[in-house]
């Protein structure tokens, strides 16, 4: 038996999602949206199925996904990728597994910044390396040059970076960038760059891959995701995208954690990759208008709501609220007791996590939101 599994807790996503069904409660925990997806992507991924799309994919993915990918990144940045830098995943979460295995042995030490979404440290530890983490201060989140640079030691061989971050909501600026950049080039670290969020910036930034940094490109393996992108969460359709010696690592790593991803939803991701990118604006727009209803209601109700610039997730300081319970507790009497599910921060860190935040996602039609608020105006 594996002690890692042995010890291991439900995720919390998993945890609050059976809760909020097993209360009929307002689902704000998990992180999906309830609308907002192209339907012509629905019918292209139809129109695959029935036309035959249904046998095993090559392992690194569609040619016409992985041409796809890497002509949306050169036209939105600039970049001169090819197919093969591309290795199609089952969602980010498989990405994040094969680059996580590609660059980490045994004995190895890999630095996170708290709070971290929840699959990194497992993964971590899964690859036999060990887990440092970098503690991300509220209500800022910055990070800090210095103790990024204090963090890494001897056995360091890597940094998981998270831009834009779940789950703060933060867009990491320039000066950030550079500080991950620079650490990464002066210890000769690989940064696996979990930018799944890309797309989802609310207030007209502009969103900068950490691999667009001067000499990053070779150290570092993006983790990307086609749910996050077109919000079908449940597609599970991601990738990875490194220069080609990394890349063939982390395929190697994924033909044997799925070997391949649904060729029919490939091939829709695709479709809607070569689409063009009209769809984006009018997505952020109504992703940011949610957000401010969800923001307005809560403040309205006395709670203290922190800035979120991307993502589908804010987060509410209870402690500053004046609510009394740790966030494990308000959450359990939230889902219970006032009918809605929110995520507890604390699962996003192992030492000093903070307990009196909890985190939201907005991503819902406006009933939804309604509801949700409502429901937590009744929890305080
Ligand atoms: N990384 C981050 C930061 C995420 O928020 C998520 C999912 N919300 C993932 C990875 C996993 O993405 P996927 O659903 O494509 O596996
Ligand atoms: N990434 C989503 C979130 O942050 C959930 C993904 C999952 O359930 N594993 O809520």
């Amino acid at each position: 038996m594996n002690p890692l599994y042995e010890q291991m807790e439900t995720s919390v996503f998993e945890r609050m999602s059976l809760a909020a069904a097993r209360h009929n409660a307002v689902n704000l925990g998990q992180g999906f949206p309830d609308f907002g997806w192209p339907d012509e992507i629905l019918e292209a991924a139809a129109k695959a199925v029935t036309e035959g799309s249904n046998q095993y994919a090559p392992s690194r993915g569609l040619p016409v996904l992985r041409e796809a990918v890497a002509a949306h990144y050169n036209r939105h940045h600039g970049l001169d990728l090819k197919a093969e830098h591309v290795c199609v995943t089952s969602g980010a979460t498989e990405a994040l597994a094969a680059a996580i295995l590609a660059a980490l042995s045994p004995g190895d030490e890999a630095i996170i910044f708290t709070p971290a979404y929840d699959a990194y440290a497992p993964l971590i530890r899964r690859a036999g390396a060990s887990v440092r983490e970098v503690a991300l201060q509220p209500p800022e989140w910055k990070i800090d040059r210095d103790r990024l640079a204090a963090a890494v030691g001897p056995q360091t061989r890597a940094i998981i970076f998270n831009n834009p971050h779940n789950p703060t909501g933060r867009l990491f600026d320039a000066d950030e960038l550079e500080s991950v950049a620079s650490v990464a080039r002066e210890h000769d670290l690989v940064v696996i760059s979990d930018e799944v969020w890309e797309h989802i910036l609310l207030d007209g930034q502009r969103f900068a891959p950490l691999a667009s940094l001067p000499d990053m490109a070779d150290r570092v393996i993006k983790c990307g995701s086609a749910g996050k992108i077109f919000s079908l969460t449940g597609w599970k359709i991601g990738w990875t995208v490194a220069a080609p010696e990394m890349a063939t690592l982390a395929a190697r790593a994924h033909q044997f954690l799925t070997f391949a991803s649904a060729p029919n939803l490939q091939a829709a991701v695709a479709f809607g990759l070569n689409d063009g990118d009209a769809w984006i604006a009018p997505m952020r727009e109504r992703f940011a208008r949610a957000r401010d209803r969800m923001t307005e209601g809560l403040r309205s109700a006395g709670y203290v709501v922190l800035d979120s610039a991307a993502s589908y997730f804010l987060c509410v300081d209870l402690e500053a609220s004046g609510i009394g319970l740790d966030d494990e507790s308000f959450a359990r009497l939230a889902v219970e007791q006032a009918g809605v599910a929110v995520v507890p921060l604390s699962a996003f860190a192992e030492q000093n996590p903070p307990t009196h935040m909890i985190r939201l996602c907005f991503a819902k039609r406006d009933e939804t939101v309604e509801a949700g608020v409502a429901a937590l105006a009744k929890a305080r």
